[in-house]
């Protein structure tokens, strides 16, 4: 994916826009993860996982993290839990994430990263939490009536997440980097404060690494989004996938151009072909040109297909033998608790506790 061009960017110091090569593999380490809300979709794939397996595949040190617990931060029961955590794993591995060399597992599964949330939230302020502009939009699309502390805690514990392995790179899609600037933040801070004796750093400082695709709208020209019925699941039918892009919204304009500024839905649907094909959206805009939505939505839909075939069909093999979905999460854990506890014990003993 050379070709197709980023949807706007809000650029800070710690974006990384689609990165050649890593030098030095073996110098960076990678963590990411995702909700266990519901199916992968494909702006997962475009967003974050093909960077992943990218990175992976480079020989850098890869950790997947299920964030099981930030389920609980914009609805009261996580629903299916156990059912959504190996749904993910499933799609990771259809992917290309190789268990052998990314440590996947869930955070709940790992009690020392959870307790470097309460350093970390003293290194913020209740001001701080409350502007983030993520944290705003998630509580916007809350199923609960009320926002719950979590919700505020959630970029907090994100930190945690990142910092336990002392991941330097995290591969996420655009909506995570005000979350980013609070794992930096939280970094920063905690060094300042609680130096080693002989002055180094006990954290790096996080990079985020955005991809070309770092925010695909979904088929109501929003974000598209594991909880807001606007997705193509990566485990979708071919079906399945024709239907959901057959009800996307569009406009009213006939000619198909790639304008992502004024043409938000359009451009996000040509993007979706250019990322498949891996061609530039303003040639398959021109392609299609006076054909209307109608041609559109059928070139998007060949291209879906025919890219996630394999993938789809890997995964409905692997879909077979939930006991190794398990296997993986257990062995994940058990690498991630042995990273989490030293880090711990490196906490305390850097912040003078016994
Ligand atoms: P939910 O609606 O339950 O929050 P989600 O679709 O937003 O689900 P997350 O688990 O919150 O998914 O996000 C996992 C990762 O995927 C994050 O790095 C996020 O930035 C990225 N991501 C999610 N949606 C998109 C998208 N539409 N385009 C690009 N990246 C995305
Ligand atoms: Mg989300």
């Amino acid at each position: 994916m050379t070709t197709a061009t980023a949807t706007t960017v809000t650029a800070t110091t710690s974006d990384l826009l689609a990165p050649e090569p890593i030098d030095d593999p073996a110098a960076h380490r990678v963590l990411t993860g995702d909700r266990p809300t519901g199916p992968l979709h494909l702006g997962h794939y475009f967003g974050t996982l093909h960077n992943r397996v990218r990175l992976q595949d480079q020989g850098v040190e890869m950790f997947v993290l299920v964030a099981d617990y930030q389920v609980i931060t914009d609805r009261d029961l996580a629903d299916r839990l156990a059912e959504h955590t190996e749904n993910l794993v499933l799609d990771y591995l259809a992917a290309g994430l190789d268990p052998e060399r990314a440590t996947i597992f869930a955070h709940s599964a790992v009690p020392a990263l959870n307790q470097l949330l309460l350093p970390f939230l003293s290194l913020v302020s209740v001001a701080e939490l409350s502007r983030n502009p993520t944290v705003k939009d998630e509580i916007a699309h809350s199923s609960q009536a009320a926002v719950n502390g979590l919700m505020f805690t959630y970029p907090v514990h994100q930190a945690a997440d990142i910092l336990f392995c002392k991941a330097d790179l995290v591969p996420v899609g655009q909506d995570q980097l005000p979350h980013l600037e609070v794992a930096r933040t939280v970094a920063r801070r905690f060094n300042e404060r609680y130096p080693h004796a002989d002055g180094s750093a006990v954290f790096p400082r996080p990079r985020a690494l955005l991809s070309e695709a770092p925010m695909l709208l979904g088929t109501d020209g929003g974000k598209m989004s594991k909880s807001r019925g606007n997705a193509v699941a990566l485990g979708a039918t071919e079906d399945e996938t024709a239907r959901i892009i057959r009800g996307a919204k569009t406009d009213t304009e006939r000619r198909i151009s790639y304008d992502p500024e004024n043409r938000p839905e359009v451009s996000g649907l040509v993007l979706l072909a250019a990322l498949c094909q891996d061609r530039a959206p303003e040639t398959i805009a021109e392609e299609i040109g006076d054909g209307g939505a109608a041609a559109l939505k059928r070139t998007v839909t060949e291209s879906v297909n025919e890219y996630f075939r394999p993938m789809r069909a890997r995964r409905a093999d692997l879909a077979a033998d939930r006991g190794h979905l398990r296997q993986v999460l257990h062995d994940g854990a058990e690498r991630a608790n042995a990273i989490a506890d030293a880090t711990l014990a490196e906490v305390r003993q850097v912040m003078g506790a016994i």
